[in-house]
């Protein structure tokens, strides 16, 4: 028998969350945001859960690819645009749509050969100081892309970064529809938290949203929100087992550093996963964690294979008993990936993102 450690994807989820997008933004197309392969997920698990896109996302041309293999002849995004005129040949091939953030891709555009007149979304960078053209140098970029004839044509797009806080966008949206006020072309401006949060305002509306974590049941504001407030479920489940018990009494420590000191007796539940499978190692004691489907609290500090958890809430726990580390267990108890995020101090993003290769992953559902 492997460990026993598993993340389940949920394409079911996936469908349902995709579907909460599509009702808070009736009137946009959907770009489905896979990248970093499908935030964890792998893009071949959430595919059939994003079949009802309008199109998919992405930074990788190899994910591009593994797209149009999957058989999906719509739309696909790269959300950098290309890293090299090279890359270019494959967008003509593979029909994909990209970014064009700086003149250099503009350059590699003007000298690729092609019969393939191509989709662009100019980018411009409206504050957040990442990519993009600044609305000084907007129009001129504009000019240039609209000159070529290897452009068909010009969408607009533009990225924030507060759109989880109140007012956050308000300067972002003024100059991105100031500078593009008179241009034609459909427009992409919101992420997961401005979809939700601001979609339905006159300002906010766009052509075509970018949802990425949302997808994956994430709260995109949390904790002012968490994901059942926003009607999202849980897209991955991290399960694994108990492997051993300890019977603790007080003045006992738990793990390296003895970080944990009982004040009384306890029993311990020792669970095969650490932070080689992705589970941080910040994570204090007290971090919240479901046995067999109750929830309880890790105790000590997680090693690189194990952690311990306390069984008092849990007396029926036994060796093989079920571990929920986030998701849902099968008692149907959620624990959010968002709150074991916010134990380690971050984002329920950089844990779906940080399961490692050496952990199992398999679809709920396949090959029944
Ligand atoms: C990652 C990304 C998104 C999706 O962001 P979420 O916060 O996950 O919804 C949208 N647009 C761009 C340009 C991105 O890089």
């Amino acid at each position: 028998m492997p460990r026993p450690i598993t993340a389940t994807i949920h394409p079911e989820a996936v469908r349902h969350n995709l579907e909460r997008v599509r009702q808070a933004v009736p009137d946009a197309k959907l770009w489905s945001v896979i990248k970093a392969n499908a935030y964890g997920h792998g893009i071949e698990n959430v595919f059939e859960g994003l079949r009802a896109t309008d199109g998919f996302a992405m930074l990788d041309l190899d994910e591009a690819q593994r797209v149009r293999n999957l058989g999906w002849r719509g739309p696909i995004l790269l959300l950098e645009g290309v890293f090299e005129l090279r890359d270019l040949e494959i967008c003509s091939r593979l029909g994909i749509w990209h970014a064009v953030h700086c003149d250099e891709q503009i350059d590699w555009l003007a000298a690729h050969k092609t019969q393939v007149g191509h989709r662009v979304f100019l980018k411009m960078n409206s504050g957040m100081n990442r990519l993009g053209f600044t609305p000084e140098r907007f129009r001129a970029a504009y000019a240039r892309l609209n000159a070529l004839p290897q452009v068909d044509e010009i969408s607009f797009m533009t990225h924030f970064s507060d759109a989880d806080v109140e007012h956050g966008m308000d300067h972002q949206l003024r100059v991105f529809h100031e500078t593009t006020l008179d241009l034609p072309g459909e427009r992409s401006i919101s992420n997961s938290a401005a979809t939700l949060l601001h979609g339905d305002e006159n300002n906010v509306r766009c052509d075509w949203v970018r949802p990425g974590i949302v997808l994956y049941g994430s709260s995109p504001d949390f904790p002012t929100h968490d994901a059942a407030h926003w009607g999202l479920e849980p897209t991955m489940t991290l399960s694994s087992k108990i492997i051993g018990t300890q019977e603790l009494h007080a003045g006992d420590t738990v793990g390296y550093g003895s970080r944990f000191q009982c004040d009384g007796p306890l029993r311990l539940g020792v669970v095969a996963c650490g932070y080689a499978d992705g589970y941080p190692r910040v994570c204090p004691t007290g971090t919240p964690v479901l046995v067999d489907g109750v929830r309880t609290r890790t105790l000590g500090r997680v090693s690189m294979d194990m952690m311990a958890v306390d069984l008092s809430p849990v007396p029926k726990a036994r060796l093989g008993s079920e571990v929920t580390l986030w998701g849902r267990a099968s008692n149907g108890v959620v624990l959010p990936i968002d709150e074991v995020a916010a134990a380690a101090g971050t984002l329920g993003y950089e844990l779906m993102c940080a399961v490692a290769p050496r952990v199992l992953k398999v679809v709920e559902g396949a090959g029944k």
